[in-house]
């Protein structure tokens, strides 16, 4: 189970990495193209800072790079090992994977590079 605490829990809902208490961006949609990586300045509960330093999530390319073959491997996997497609099939599943998961992969990256950083912090949980 993912609940409020975990680390996974911030990383697959862009919660708040240090409370857990709410969003970091300001539309939780990641497929409203225009806001993927709109979030807000702090967290309005616990005040923590998201953007550490300036360009604190360029760093967070290097983390969607490994986002994004970790899902290129799993469509190819899925694709040619289960559904026994032919290769090139498989390379158009990984491209259509990529594209059309594209803002989730932009967004994990920037929670699971945020997770580096900032750790939960139960004190801050409780209001
Ligand atoms: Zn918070």
């Amino acid at each position: 189970m993912i609940r409020k605490g975990m680390k996974l829990y911030s990383i697959l809902f862009g919660a708040c990495p240090k409370c857990h208490q709410e969003s970091m961006y300001v539309n939780k949609n990641p497929y409203v193209l225009s806001d993927i990586i709109k979030m807000n300045d702090t967290c309005s509960h616990c005040k923590t800072k998201y953007q550490i330093e300036p360009s604190f999530f360029y760093g967070s390319m290097y983390v969607s790079y490994a986002v994004a073959v970790a899902f290129a491997v799993t469509a190819f996997v899925i694709s040619y090992s289960i559904f026994s497609t032919s290769i090139i099939t498989a390379f158009i599943a990984i491209i259509v994977t990529l594209v059309v998961l594209m803002p989730i992969i932009m967004r994990l990256s920037r929670n699971i590079w945020i997770n580096f950083f900032i750790s939960y912090d139960k004190e801050k949980n409780g209001v």
